[in-house]
């Protein structure tokens, strides 16, 4: 960024903190003297300043405001980051979530005055049972992994239940990384399987590994690699030949909504991120909710709370008992993330099943288009077509001495979010790009301009300047793992 007399560089300052702005004897209120009170702390009493920053109301507002403008949303920018759907959010979702009869509730309040919300919760798994074609749900799990970790707690449950002592789940090398997290927090051991030549699981490999001690596969599908697992019917006629459980990951459902029932791949149980496939905005934390499909079997053994209806009207079951004698127990407070739901009975209501539909065709349509404009100059690990995301490693980078973080790094000074990298672990230096079908042709075309520009310019040996990228950012390449290991969490005084 250029120069200036000043350093001046209006809202591209680096924004410093509140306390390196203090300016003493500056105050934004204007407050009387306190009144002459004799002191009742028994000589507890503070004898030093606070240490707040003095500051003016406008300084105060416009620090808050510039911060606000840092954030590299989707609302803002394209944000390829595969395995992510980094989709829009419509605000008619945003709306309705806000309604105060939503929004101020609190879930302690007595059942009686929040019987519309427990129909909202009810309604909202109506429609995912529908989508999916299984019988019940979990709601309570407050993100992808947490469903993960509710599925897999639904499965021990069943194999206690039927006295079995499977305790070995097995992943794919292509995973996401909270799969092999999620078996092993409950309890399970992990054992991989390899990919096939055609970036799906290598059906002969699973087979082998399959036995009386596995307890489920864990596959995702669409995969990471952004394609549909073809042989799926025959995988989970094997697991369940071998008397193992298959637990689906459904991050990736949004590719296959309205297309696909999930019931008829043979699936037990499956988690869907509202957050992805449902349109809330996520980054940063959350919030996010991961509700769990399960199949009849594994019904009895779902998490609590649930959701009844019954002469009384709608009402919660807490605890295990008459209602639920087999639940796994309890995975979460209260019943789940209730803005979320509103926001994904919204969006479902507003789409239909025809725009849910279309939805997921219109992202995989975009991702092809990436891949069909991209295939040429970078190059694409698996033949095509793909489902919603392409992915790419880093052999077009062959001898340029540019790495793939060079070149996400330089896709930033480019001014886009790079894609995901170096995920899935199943090729080298991996390229992840998800569209989602909320960007339009024009914005693919400008992002597809910059990819193959930096593609060329990394070929025609300009590694240098991929070295030294980003130039237009306030902070440029960072000692990430000195980050990691000894973060400055807390301002001290100079
Ligand atoms: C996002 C994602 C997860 C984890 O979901 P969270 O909501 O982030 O916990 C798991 N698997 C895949 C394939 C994902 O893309």
């Amino acid at each position: 960024m250029a120069e200036t007399f000043s350093g001046s560089r209006g809202p591209f300052l680096e924004e410093p903190l509140l306390f390196e702005m203090d300016s003493p004897g500056q105050c934004g209120v204007d407050l009387p003297a306190p009144p002459e009170v004799s002191d009742r702390l028994g000589g507890l009493e503070r004898t030093a300043p606070i240490g707040l920053p003095g500051l003016s109301e406008p300084a105060v507002v416009r620090h808050y405001t510039r911060l606000s403008q840092k954030n590299y949303g989707i609302d803002s920018v394209f944000y390829p980051l595969g395995s992510c759907t980094m989709k829009y959010n419509p605000r008619l979702n945003e709306k309705l979530a806000r309604l105060p009869g939503l929004a101020d509730i609190h879930p302690f309040q007595p059942i009686s005055t929040v019987q519309g919300a427990l129909e909202l919760i009810d309604q909202t798994a109506h429609w995912l049972k529908t989508l999916t074609g299984m019988p019940a749900i979990a709601l309570s799990p407050a993100a992808g992994a947490h469903g993960e970790f509710c599925g897999l707690m639904t499965i021990r449950a069943a194999l206690d239940d039927r006295g079995e002592q499977r305790r070995r789940v097995l992943v794919p090398e292509s995973a996401h990384g909270t799969n092999p997290a999620s078996a092993a927090a409950c309890g399970f051991t992990v054992d991989p399987i390899p990919a096939n030549g055609r970036g799906r699981v290598d059906l002969a490999a699973l087979k082998a590994k399959l036995g009386d001690d596995v307890a489920a596969l864990m596959l995702t599908n669409p995969n990471t690699c952004g394609l549909f697992e073809d042989e799926i019917l025959e995988i989970a006629e094997a697991v369940h030949r071998a008397g193992a459980f298959f637990y689906c990951d459904g991050a990736n459902y949004n590719a296959i909504v309205g297309r696909v029932r999930i019931a008829d791949l043979g699936i037990d149980v499956m988690h869907i991120n509202l957050h992805k496939t449902f349109s809330t905005p996520h980054g940063g934390g959350g919030p996010g909710a991961g509700p769990t499909v399960l199949s009849a079997a594994l019904a009895p053994f779902a998490p609590l709370p649930a959701v009844l209806h019954d002469q009384q009207g709608w009402r919660l079951v807490e605890h295990a008992g008459a209602d639920a004698a087999k639940s796994c127990g309890r995975i979460k407070g209260f019943h789940g993330q209730f803005g979320v739901f509103a926001r994904a009975l919204a969006y479902m209501l507003s789409m239909g099943g025809d725009g849910l539909r279309q939805a997921a065709e219109d992202a995989v349509l975009n991702a092809n288009y990436l891949l069909a404009r991209l295939g040429g100059e970078l190059t694409p690990s698996f033949a095509g077509p793909c489902m919603h995301e392409a992915l790419f490693d880093d052999r077009f980078l062959k001898d340029s001495g540019v790495t793939t973080l060079d070149f996400a790094k330089a896709l930033i000074d480019e001014g886009f979010h790079p894609m995901t990298m170096y995920f899935p672990l199943v090729v080298h230096g991996a390229l992840l790009m998800e569209p989602t079908e909320t960007e339009s042709k024009a914005t693919l075309d400008r992002f597809i301009g910059s990819v193959i520009g930096l593609a060329r310019q990394a070929r025609a040996g300009e590694a240098a300047a991929f070295k030294a990228a980003p130039v237009n950012t306030p902070r440029r390449r960072l000692d990430e793992t000195l980050a990691a290991r000894n973060p400055v969490l807390r301002w001290r005084p100079a």
